[in-house]
């Protein structure tokens, strides 16, 4: 007898197949080239435009909209590119409504700002989609760096510096390259396996060497790769996460949402992918609202977020918040868990409403319970080893902590871990690293 949504436990195809393909199709769908020439032409192309300021990688928006209004968008492409070289993955998944379109003058004015983020995507996808790399290599400098970790920081800091010439060697412990834009990213925002064709495109400019299955601390020591490279770049990222320390957190069923979403990015057919009948996510961001979209696109019947704040401290945007609510998710804020209970597996979940206090969050009495079959932890991410011999602040890696040494990305201190964020630091770590091996200014 075949699954349904009413079907108890975290079981397996719980939809009709067909129902598979449309719920993990594309988010946003692309624009064609009516639609961008149409958006396009509502940018005012302002002096000292805000949302280029607003944008962590600096891409000259004005400039790239300009070019996709006059109808080149290959050229837009390459603007983006030259800033930002993962510019058609951000296109995707930046949180724009908290970036440059939230800045938009447009939106100031008239609470609508010019679609940038699809614009970008419609500029980047073009290029793209001709196989084309925009970028050539400058002579080869005879230097040597190796990158530890190829998500998003990694890879745009190796491909900074195969473009100045240095030749580098990316360590990378998961089977991919990609980081969390191949193992994290929601299926419904990166579609087609577009974060594997986007590093296939990116290796195009040469010079750089993938070695996947390889883990620092495990199968290569840092004061080698200090020894035996020019330099040594690290974008690990957080793999690492944060427990729920309430009581039952041991219990069948209760599970990490990012090993969650891993295997549901990783799933060749989604119907294959077990879910709960009633999921609890516990967090608030990005993580939080991934699991729960896409819990209930797999067939739960209730999925329910619980946040220990209230809504405007949710680290994920009201329009993530928004699109949660409008796939069916429930959200409650401003309540913690206490205890998860069942016998040998999870049945429910209790909960403490809580109060903000001079003295930080407090429990109160009152509260509730939710039933629950599947867990989802999603409470944050934390490194998950600290490189030998390197010393943490607040959790994250200083950004350069020894002379030939330099980190960026999610594990990097300062900056918000977001795609773009890792990129810009990547990028900028390569400048530097690239300035240290030459003498050269920026
Ligand atoms: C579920 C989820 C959804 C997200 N959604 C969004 C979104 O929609 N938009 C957005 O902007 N941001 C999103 N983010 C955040 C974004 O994915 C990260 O900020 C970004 O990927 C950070 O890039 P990074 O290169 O620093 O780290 P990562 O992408 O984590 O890459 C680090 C790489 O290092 C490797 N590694 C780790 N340790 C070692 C080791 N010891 N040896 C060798 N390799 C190692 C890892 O396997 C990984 O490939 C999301 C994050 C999560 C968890
Ligand atoms: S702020 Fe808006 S209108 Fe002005 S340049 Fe940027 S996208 Fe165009």
């Amino acid at each position: 007898m075949s699954n349904s949504q009413l079907t108890p436990g975290i079981v397996p195809a719980r939809l009709p197949a067909a129902s598979y393909e449309a719920n993990f199709a594309d988010h946003e769908p692309p624009l064609d080239r009516h639609e961008a020439q149409v958006a396009a032409d509502r940018c005012y192309f302002c002096h000292d435009a805000p949302c280029m300021t607003a944008c962590p990688t600096s891409i000259d928006i004005p400039l790239f909209i300009r070019q996709i209004a006059t109808g080149t968008p290959d050229a837009a492409a390459k603007t983006i590119l030259s800033q930002n070289i993962m510019g058609g993955m951000c296109a995707r998944v930046c949180p724009t409504e908290t970036l440059c379109e939230e800045v938009c003058v447009r939106e100031v004015a008239e609470g609508k700002p010019v679609e940038i983020g699809r614009l970008q995507r419609y500029a980047t996808d073009t290029l793209m989609a001709k196989g084309v790399h925009p970028f050539t290599r400058a002579a080869a400098t005879g230097k040597r760096v190796a990158v530890v970790g190829a998500g998003p920081s990694g890879l745009a800091c190796a491909h900074r510096l195969a473009m100045k010439g240095h030749e580098v060697t990316v360590f990378e412990r998961r089977p991919k390259a990609g980081g969390l834009n191949e193992y994290g990213i929601a299926t419904y925002k990166s579609t087609n396996d577009f974060a594997a064709r986007e590093v296939d495109w990116l290796l195009k400019i040469g010079g750089i060497t993938v070695k996947t299955g390889v883990t620092l601390g495990k199968d290569v020591a840092l004061a080698d790769l200090l020894a035996d490279y020019d330099a040594v770049f690290l974008g690990i990222g957080l793999a690492g996460v944060n427990a729920l320390r309430a009581a039952g957190e041991d219990l069948a069923g209760v599970e990490n949402a990012v090993d969650f979403i891993a295997g549901l990015r990783q799933a060749g057919d989604r119907s294959t992918v077990a879910v709960g009948r009633d999921v609890v996510v516990i967090g608030g961001g990005m993580t939080a609202v991934d699991a729960a979209v896409q819990s209930k696109l797999l067939g739960a019947e209730n999925v329910t977020i619980v946040y220990r704040r209230g809504k405007e401290k949710m680290s994920a945007s009201g329009y993530e918040q928004e699109h949660a609510t409008q796939t069916g998710v429930r959200i409650i804020y401003g309540a913690a868990p206490v205890k998860v209970t069942g016998g040998a597996r999870a049945e429910a979940v209790q909960f403490a409403y809580t109060e903000d206090s001079p003295d930080g969050l407090k429990l109160l009495d009152e509260g509730f319970t939710l039933k629950a079959d599947q867990v989802f932890k999603a409470i944050g991410q934390t490194l998950a080893g600290v490189p030998e011999g390197l010393t943490v602040a607040a959790g994250k890696l200083p950004r350069h902590p020894a002379p030939k040494l330099w980190c960026g990305g999610d594990c990097a201190e300062g900056g918000e871990d977001l795609t773009v964020t890792a990129v810009a630091e990547g990028r900028d770590a390569a400048e530097e690293i690239h300035a240290a091996l030459t003498g050269a200014a920026g």
